[in-house]
């Protein structure tokens, strides 16, 4: 059973973090570790990600850490049965779902395997699991080389 107590408790503690280094009261690469963390220990206490995180997975990038409106991709890390570790990206204002796999876009758009293991690297730089619009179409760049192409692929999560 999750233990949502915890994970309220530390979304707390988040946002309270966050507003800090809107203030410019902490650094960003402590924000970072302060986040990871309250991740790490909401994991080990039986806590959900998406408390911790609420309101803040939706509004602040993991990647470039500014409050942004509009959408915003959720990471969502899991594992195979053969034990490989894959990331999904979904739309975190479609309510999670669809869920683009990051497989089945790399199949979509010819990405190497090398490319995969390029992103799922910048994904997990992200310390809320969310990349804001603008850090999800740079990384996609670093692949497909040019921005209509990432466009292209960007058009792709809103396909049915
Ligand atoms: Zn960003």
């Amino acid at each position: 059973m999750s233990n949502h107590s915890v994970s309220y408790a530390l979304n707390s503690m988040v946002l309270k973090i966050i507003e800090g280094y809107n203030d410019n009261e902490i650094s960003e690469n402590y924000v970072r570790k302060l986040v990871t963390k309250a991740l790490a220990t909401s994991y080990e206490h039986d806590g959900n990600d998406h408390e911790v995180l609420e309101g803040v997975s939706n509004s602040f990038c993991g990647k470039c850490l500014k409050m942004k409106k509009g959408d915003f991709f959720k990471i969502v890390d899991y594992c195979c049965s053969n034990g490989v570790s894959l990331v999904r990206v979904a739309n975190s204002f479609l309510d999670s779902e669809p869920f683009k796999d990051l497989k089945d876009i790399a199949e979509k758009f010819n990405f190497s395997k090398e490319d995969i293991k390029l992103l799922e690297r910048e994904f997990n730089e992200s310390c809320t699991n969310a990349l804001c619009t603008d850090c999800l179409k740079e990384e996609f760049d670093k692949i497909t080389g040019s921005r209509d192409k990432t466009n292209e692929v960007m058009e792709y999560f809103y396909e049915e």
